[in-house]
C-alpha cells in the first residue's frame, strides 16, 4: 500500500545561492529578528544591549540584514535594523553596524549561510572561561545534540572551539575564518568569557541551534558542578 504522505508545517526559509524566497526581504528578515531578540531576551540570552542577529539577504554579492550596534534586544523596531555590504558599510538603514558584524561577514562568506546569530549567556561566559587553555570543549552523549544539522545519534562528539576574545575584529574576523576552514563539522564557537555564535542555512536553524548549543552548554556547566561537589 502506498504510504500516506506526512503533512509538513509550510517551511519558510531564507534561502541561499540557489534563490531567494520572497520572504529574504530587508523587511521580512528584519521582522523575523524583532521576534528571534524579544525571545532571547526573555531567556536571559542577550541581556543589556549585548549580542546580535544577521540574515542574509543575499550571498553573491553578500548583503545582510543585521542588528545596529547598542540596542536593546528584547525591543527592537525595524528601524534598527541595517543592511550591510561584504565590507560591513550600510547601504540602507540609518545607524552602525556593531563591529562584530566583521565575524557574522566572516561566517557568511565561509559557510555561505542564511542567518548568524550571537548571544551573551551566562553559561556560555562560564564554560568558555573555563575551558579555554585546552581551546574548546567536547560534548557528547546527550539526546539534545540531535537538534544540530546532520546530527543523528546522541553519541556523536560536538567539538565547541574557544576563540581568544579581542576588540580586534579584523584579527577576530581572521582567526574565526581559519577556525570554520579548519574544522568544518563545527555548528559553532565560543569567544573566551564573551559568547556564542552559531549559523544556519535558515533563520529558523541558526535559532535552533543557539537553542540546542545553549541548552546542552548549561547541562555541561551544572553535571560537571554536580559531579564535583558529590
Ligand atoms: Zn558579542
Amino acid at each position: 500500500m502506498k504510504k500516506k504522505p506526512i503533512l509538513r508545517r509550510k517551511k519558510t526559509r531564507l534561502k541561499g545561492q540557489s534563490g531567494e524566497t520572497s520572504r529574504a526581504t530587508f523587511a521580512g528578515i528584519a521582522r523575523r529578528l524583532v521576534e528571534v531578540g524579544r525571545s532571547f531576551y526573555a531567556r536571559g540570552w542577550v541581556m543589556g544591549t549585548s549580542g546580535n542577529f544577521s540574515g542574509a539577504i543575499s550571498q553573491s554579492p553578500i548583503r545582510l540584514v543585521i542588528t545596529s550596534t547598542g540596542l536593546d534586544k528584547g525591543n527592537l523596531a525595524l528601524a534598527d535594523f541595517l543592511e550591510i555590504d561584504e565590507d560591513s558599510s550600510v547601504v540602507k538603514g540609518k545607524g552602525r553596524p556593531s563591529a562584530e558584524a566583521l565575524l557574522h561577514l566572516a561566517i557568511v562568506r565561509s559557510r555561505g549561510v542564511g542567518a548568524v546569530l550571537h548571544t551573551h549567556s551566562v553559561w556560555s561566559t562560564v564554560l568558555s572561561g573555563a575551558h579555554a587553555a585546552k581551546g574548546g570543549v567536547s560534548v557528547e552523549g546527550y539526546e539534545m545534540l540531535k537538534g544540530l544539522d546532520g546530527v543523528k545519534t546522541h553519541q556523536h562528539r560536538e567539538w565547541l572551539p574557544i576563540l581568544e576574545n579581542s576588540q580586534n575584529m579584523e584579527e577576530l574576523a581572521r582567526k574565526v575564518s581559519k577556525t570554520l576552514k579548519d574544522q568544518p563539522g563545527i555548528h559553532g564557537f565560543l569567544l573566551r568569557e564573551h559568547g556564542l555564535y552559531t549559523w544556519g542555512s535558515s533563520l529558523p536553524e541558526a535559532r535552533r541551534h543557539v537553542e540546542i548549543l545553549e541548552f546542552l552548554m548549561e547541562v555541561v556547566v551544572r553535571a560537571r558542578a554536580l559531579a564535583s561537589a558529590t
